[in-house]
Formats: C-alpha cells, sequence, structure tokens
C-alpha cells in the first residue's frame, strides 16, 4: 500500500526548545535544527508542513509545569496544528497529494501517525483556514460564546483581545445571532477600527491608551454587559467584573496578559461582585467541545462561504520565522490568526 512522490527529502529542518523562558521569551531559547526524513512506517503518512500555527498556549507549554497539556520537551521538536500535503503514505486511506491537518507543526516534514491527521478539502476554503476560523481557535470561539457563555439574543457582549483569532470570531458570531451590543477591545487603533468597520462591532476601544479599562468600558457600553469573553484576563477582567449585569455570563477563555509574568498574576480586587451580581465565570478548554465539531462546521462554514464572517490572517514566511512569528504574536503583530507558511 505504501506510496512515495518521486522525490523525498532526506532532511527537515525543525524548531527545538532549548531552554525554558524566563518571562518574555526570547530567541535564545529555541534552535532550528536538522534531523533526518525517513518513508513512513505501517500505519504512517509522512507531509510536507504548508503552515503551521503558532498560538497563545504554547507560551504554557514552555514551562515545566503540569496543566492540561504536557510540557515542551527540551531538546525536542515542538508541535501544534499544522495543515499539509501528503509526500508518503503507508497509511489506508491516505493518498500522496491530500491534504491533512495534523498536531506536528514546527517542522518542514512531519511523520504524522494516520490516526493523528485528518483530511481536510483546500478546494472550498485556503488551507490555513483550517488552522483559524474552521479550527481551533474558531471553534473555541464558537462554543466558548455559545456552550459555556450561554449567549441568547439580546445579549451585550464584551470580548477583549477582540482582533484576534479567537476574539474577532466571538464578536461577529455574536452579531450575527441577535446580540444587543458587541464591544471589544485591543492594542492599536487600527485594529479598533477594523472591529467596528470590517467586523461590525458597535464600538470598540484601544486598552493601550493610558485611560483605565474600566473607563472605556463604560463609555462603550454604558447600560452594562451580559456576556464577557475573557482572552486577557488582570485589568480587563476586573474592569468587566464592575461592568457584568446582574446574572452575567462570563467564558474565561485565555489570560494572555499574564503569559509571561514571573510572578503570580493578583486576582480582580472586585470579586465580591461576584455574589452580589450573581455573576457566573467558567473556563473554557477547546478539547472539551470536539462533539460541537461537525454544527461548528456546517455553521461557521456557511457564514464564511456567505462573507458574513470575516477573517484575516496574519503570516511569517518560512520556517525560520517561526520563532519570530510566536514572539510577534505575543506582541500583537498579529490580527486574526498568526501562521508559519512554508509553502
Ligand atoms: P490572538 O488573539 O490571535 O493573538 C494574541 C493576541 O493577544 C495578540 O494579537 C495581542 O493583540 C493580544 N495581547 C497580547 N498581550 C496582551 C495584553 N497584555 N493585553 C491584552 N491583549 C494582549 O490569539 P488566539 O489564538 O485568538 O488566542 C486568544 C486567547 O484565547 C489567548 O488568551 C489564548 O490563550 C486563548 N485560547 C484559549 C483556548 C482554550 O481552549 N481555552 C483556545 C484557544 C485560545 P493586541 O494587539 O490586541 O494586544
Amino acid at each position: 500500500m505504501s506510496a512515495t512522490s518521486p522525490q523525498l527529502p532526506t532532511v527537515s529542518r525543525e524548531w527545538h526548545l532549548v531552554r525554558r523562558p524566563n518571562g518574555w521569551p526570547v530567541p535564545e531559547d529555541f534552535a532550528l535544527r536538522e534531523a533526518p526524513v525517513a518513508a513512513p512506517e505501517e500505519g504512517r503518512i509522512l507531509v510536507r508542513n504548508l503552515h503551521f500555527s503558532v498560538d497563545p498556549y504554547m507560551r504554557g507549554r514552555m514551562n515545566d509545569v503540569k496543566s492540561y497539556i504536557p510540557p515542551f520537551q527540551l531538546d525536542r521538536p515542538m508541535d501544534g496544528g499544522a495543515v499539509g500535503e501528503v509526500v508518503a503514505s503507508n497509511a489506508a486511506g491516505f493518498a500522496v497529494g491530500d491534504h491533512v491537518l495534523h498536531g506536528l507543526g514546527w517542522r518542514e516534514y512531519a511523520d504524522v501517525p494516520a490516526r493523528g491527521a485528518k483530511k481536510v478539502d483546500a478546494s472550498l476554503v485556503p488551507l490555513t483556514a483550517y488552522l483559524g476560523v474552521l479550527g481551533m481557535t474558531g471553534l473555541t470561539a464558537y462554543a466558548g460564546l455559545f456552550e459555556v457563555a450561554s449567549f441568547k439574543e439580546g445579549d451585550a457582549v464584551f470580548v477583549s483581545g477582540a482582533a484576534g483569532a479567537v476574539g474577532s470570531q466571538v464578536g461577529q458570531l455574536a452579531k450575527l445571532k441577535g446580540a444587543s451590543r458587541v464591544v471589544g477591545s485591543a492594542g492599536s487603533d487600527e485594529k479598533v477600527k477594523l472591529l467596528v468597520e470590517e467586523y461590525g462591532f458597535d464600538a470598540a476601544f484601544n486598552y493601550k491608551d493610558p485611560r483605565p479599562v474600566v473607563e472605556q468600558l463604560k463609555e462603550v457600553a454604558p447600560d452594562g454587559i451580559d456576556v464577557y469573553f475573557d482572552n486577557v484576563g488582570g485589568e480587563h477582567l476586573e474592569a468587566a467584573i464592575s461592568r457584568m449585569n446582574v446574572h452575567g455570563r462570563a467564558t474565561i477563555c485565555g489570560m494572555i496578559a499574564g503569559y509571561n509574568d514571573t510572578e503570580p498574576t493578583p486576582g480582580p480586587r472586585n470579586m465580591a461582585m461576584i455574589i452580589g451580581k450573581r455573576l457566573r465565570l467558567q473556563g473554557v478548554l477547546v478539547g472539551d467541545h470536539a462533539a460541537l465539531q461537525p454544527e461548528f462546521v456546517r455553521e461557521v462554514g456557511a457564514l464564511v462561504a456567505s462573507g458574513e464572517l470575516k477573517f484575516h490572517e496574519t503570516y511569517r514566511e518560512g520556517i525560520e520565522s517561526g520563532v519570530d512569528a510566536f514572539l510577534g504574536m505575543l506582541r500583537g503583530q498579529n490580527t486574526g490568526k498568526m501562521i508559519v507558511s512554508l509553502a
């Protein structure tokens, strides 16, 4: 059954974590190394990665701590979402030329067990969409808004990190599903403009403005908020708790403001408000919501195809740019999904 495309490479380059970052990662924490490429064994496929994803959760995997996902090992290739083309197959159901989504990014060629690969259709949407709008970040937005926050028509919604992959989708989905008001925060005036002019947010603000987040939030959502989708934590979460209406719900999706902190991030100072307002704050992990995948792809796929749901992607070209892309994403250099393209 084994099939191989004519010229297989002998060497692939891959990113290793070589030192655990202390605070902000620096380029010296990583190394781009060569590894031999072999024909796949029984039940495996060899994939030429065309694009791979760099995501905030990877920062957590650089720490040697117990979490919902194991840490990256030092001097081993890092991994994460990737899409690519099968160049050799020793597995039933996969042929040379198939496009697949899998979990062995951060490298040029991936030796993937067939059970860890999913065929995707590159004729309907760009392949990169399976890493973002129709992939992990998209499902996070969908599950976090509808299942975890129990969003309902008429809710006023605030989303932080609103110009990013998850946030931009949350805001648009809320708007399309009848939110009374959708407001967002982002880290530049250009991003704020994009939220309002392209994604249809009712209002947005730049959290880097010297005025406190709570003041800016009050201005854009004077009647309070029913749903807060938290991608950021810290000052944003405290501001949201202050401005939430009675029986408000918050999806705690990410706390990127603290990912590079060297000391534990202090909690919101206004937690007692959770009692009086009977708020619900609930974490989301996308991996818990795989059952929503078919419904998510059907519904969001149609919204993407019709152009009702818009998305941006930011690319860095070449395997060499992997770490730069990751660090750039942490600093907000991306609009929408940050992707490393090897195509
Ligand atoms: P993203 O928003 O596309 O990229 C990260 C963004 O975070 C940057 O573009 C930057 O935008 C913003 N940021 C960085 N530092 C910040 C700070 N100190 N304060 C406020 N914003 C800051 O990333 P994503 O993949 O969509 O992820 C968004 C959040 O969701 C992250 O917290 C991530 O960990 C979380 N997440 C959780 C799950 C889950 O299952 N729980 C799954 C996926 C993602 P600005 O220019 O606006 O600062």
